[in-house]
């Protein structure tokens, strides 16, 4: 997915992308993940008069993750917007008067994925739920809860005192 930049300033027409991107590796590693089918790219590149180039559209796809309160299974629909304005420099670290909006990049060309990536690594869950409801697992027994009640003490005790407790002893 290379935006040429060159390529692209003298055409007269946006540069569309309409591909699938295969991310599971931007997600490896990551236990409460357990599968991302690839995303259907849709994205639009358009050259501006400043010489930078604004790339929108979105991302699609499914994401296979475990609840974060009874480890089941839940498969969210992902539909990402992808907002962002490239601007190529010579030396992206010596840019005057940066503007945070804008992504300065070095060199002829760009590719697109490894941004792809990242719009959907920030849009990632942080605890994902199968339902705003779920009891969870039962912390002693690991029941769960959502299916069946147990008599465990599930009390909180401060493990601050918990340690003072043991020290008494
Ligand atoms: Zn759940
Ligand atoms: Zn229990």
């Amino acid at each position: 997915m290379l935006i040429q930049f060159r390529k692209l300033t003298t055409s007269d027409q946006p540069l569309q992308f309409h591909q699938t991107v295969d991310v599971s590796h931007a997600v490896k590693g990551r236990k409460d993940i357990i599968a991302v089918t690839p995303l259907e790219v849709e994205l639009k590149a358009t050259p501006t008069v400043a010489g930078s180039v604004i790339v929108r559209g979105h991302l699609q796809g499914q994401l296979e993750v475990k609840c974060s309160r009874c480890l089941k299974p839940v498969t969210e629909q992902l539909n990402i917007p992808f907002h962002e304005v490239f601007q190529p420099v010579e030396n992206p670290d010596m840019v005057q008067d940066e503007d945070e909006d804008i992504i300065y990049v070095k060199g002829e060309s760009l590719d697109l994925v490894p941004y792809v990536e990242e719009a959907l690594v920030l849009y990632l869950p942080l605890a994902p739920v199968c339902s705003e409801d779920c009891k969870g697992l039962c912390p002693i027994c690991g029941k769960d809860l959502n299916e069946t009640s147990c008599d465990c003490n599930t009390e909180v005790i401060d493990p601050r005192l918990a340690a003072l407790k043991d020290f008494f002893k």
